[in-house]
């Protein structure tokens, strides 16, 4: 059906791919240093890795699956899985131009390989290679793995938060006669009029129960161990939530937090968790609360008790009583459980040791992806802990563009101490915060971050329009060959842009 919104979100992101997509190389053309090591091929790593060859730096992929895995996550959960917040906030790459509001896992996938295949990264993509070690020899290069694929400039960790399904074994399911799959393997399985039991109360909750939508379940009930906020899938009210620029609860904070149980939540307020909104990434899904107005699906907060042969014994919990508390013991009959329960957090191990000192560990880094020991490190979109914002967008292009900027023009990079300083200012903004400052953020404190990173030293404002919107590169390149030239004369030694081109 024609729609006039959709029609001008398509003209936005027509614009936006027209004005902002750096031009793909030529296929096979010789790109120039800084050459950059990109660890991963899910949305960030090809995102990461288009915009680099765009603006004419070398890169090479390294991904430990095989070529179907191409797409990261998105390529290895359920065909009904799809985006819980709007494509709006998911537009990974400025090419990506998504035709409607909430793709399918089908679509992100499509359009991950898309921005792959136009900029000509097939070329540059080794599969089936699990990166197990990077290190430095004495001219600051990266080796990746081995010295087979030469030296590198940078290294983008792109490796994701959803490593291996989590599958907790739970008190006599050895019992259990039913049937029990992950949350992200459901594809092919028959739930059509089966009791359905999901276990766990986050997005892969969300993601389970639209699956058994799918599949016409009878009834489905979640069993959560703790609340989390429930926010509707309504781009404005997600981005408005975005806004808090504090990046933690405040003392306005019970504003969104009370329209939100008062419009949203209506006569479901029980659900609504007794912490704040600022401190646990949300789930975004409107439907979970008419599903449990209309019947098809309940959700009780408690512990599981232990499986038997039909079913699940469970301590149901009242609101405010923590986990592990008091409760009352009740049995739920189930045919097919769900685990809901995440996936592992692949590790970031394979970097050097000294990025993991403490208390400058990861997500506790600078702008939360440079480690501080080594500035040409960028851990793009992998160590963030809990956030109200998006994954896949905007953001991938400017950390790339900042880590471009460091390896480009020495003048710009952080030193590690200012780097730890940035890091303890965070801390010290955020001192009144109920979580630590990196564990929780939204997307407007990240930009703040952003804009504070470039305005802090004069030798990045030529670069703003770059870092920010991927266009300028030329003027600043120009200004620093001849800050090369003069630093030449003085006698000062920093790795200039020639010495880097002749290596
Ligand atoms: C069902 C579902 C729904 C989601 N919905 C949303 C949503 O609505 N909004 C949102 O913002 N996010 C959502 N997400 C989160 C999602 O994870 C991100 O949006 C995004 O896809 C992450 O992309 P990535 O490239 O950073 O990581 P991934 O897609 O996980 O890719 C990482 C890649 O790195 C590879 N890798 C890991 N370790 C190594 C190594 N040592 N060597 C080489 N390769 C390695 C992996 O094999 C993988 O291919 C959802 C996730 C799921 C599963």
């Amino acid at each position: 059906m024609w729609n006039p919104f959709l029609l001008v979100y398509q003209l936005i992101q027509w614009l936006i791919a027209k004005l902002l997509s750096p031009t793909p190389p030529p296929p096979h053309a010789k790109l120039s240093r800084p050459r950059v090591a990109i660890i991963g091929a899910g949305l960030t790593g090809v995102s990461s890795a288009a915009h680099c060859v765009g603006h004419g730096f070398d890169v090479v992929i390294f991904e430990a699956g095989p070529k179907e895995h191409l797409g990261g996550i998105w390529a290895r959960v359920n065909n009904t899985s799809g985006l819980q917040i709007h494509s709006l906030m998911y537009r990974f790459h400025p090419q990506v131009q998504w035709k409607k509001g909430y793709p399918s896992r089908q679509e992100i996938v499509d359009a991950i390989k898309d921005v792959w295949s136009t900029y000509h990264l097939e070329e540059k993509t080794k599969f089936d290679v699990k990166v197990e070690r990077v290190w430095q020899e004495s001219d600051d290069r990266w080796f990746v793995n081995s010295e087979e694929y030469g030296k590198f400039d940078g290294v983008i960790a792109a490796v994701g938060t959803c490593g291996d399904p989590k599958m907790p074994h739970m008190r006599g399911q050895e019992e259990f006669e039913g049937e029990i799959y992950h949350s992200s393997q459901l594809d092919g399985k028959d739930a059509e009029g089966k009791k359905l039991v999901i276990i766990g109360g986050g997005a892969s909750a969300v993601e389970a129960l639209e699956y058994a939508s799918a599949k016409n379940a009878e009834k489905t009930t979640i069993l959560a161990r703790s609340d989390k906020w429930i926010i509707p899938r309504n781009a404005i009210v997600d981005m408005l939530l975005a806004f808090n620029i504090f990046g933690q609860e405040i003392y306005l904070s019970w504003i969104p937090e009370f329209l939100l149980k008062r419009f949203f939540y209506r006569d479901l307020e029980d659900l609504a968790p007794k912490k704040g909104l600022f401190m646990d990434t949300p789930m975004v899904n409107s439907d979970v609360l008419d599903k449990i107005r209309d019947g098809s699906a309940s959700w009780l907060r408690g512990d599981i008790l232990s499986f038997d042969k039909t079913g699940i014994w469970f301590n149901q919990r009242a609101k405010g009583v923590p986990p592990g508390g008091p409760g009352k013991e009740i049995h739920v009959d189930v045919d097919m459980v769900i685990m809901a329960t995440g996936f592992t957090r692949p590790s970031l191990k394979f970097l050097p040791e000294d990025c993991f000192e403490e208390p400058y560990n990861p997500p506790n880094w600078y702008l939360q992806t440079f480690p501080p020991a080594h500035r040409t490190i960028c851990a793009n979109n992998c160590t963030y802990v809990n956030a109200i914002g998006t994954v896949g967008n905007y953001h991938i292009g400017i950390y790339t563009r900042i880590l471009l900027m460091f390896l480009v023009d020495p003048l710009t990079r952080p030193r590690p101490g200012l780097m730890k300083l940035w890091i303890d200012f965070t801390r010290f903004l955020k001192i009144r915060s109920p979580t630590p400052a990196f564990d929780f953020f939204t997307y407007t404190e990240l930009m703040w971050w952003y804009y504070f990173c470039v305005a802090i030293n004069p030798f990045r404002w030529k670069w703003a329009l770059f870092v920010f919107f991927g266009i300028g590169d030329k003027l600043p390149l120009r200004v620093v060959e001849a800050e090369d030239k003069v630093r030449e004369v003085i006698g000062i030694e920093l790795d200039s842009i020639q010495k880097r081109k002749d290596q």
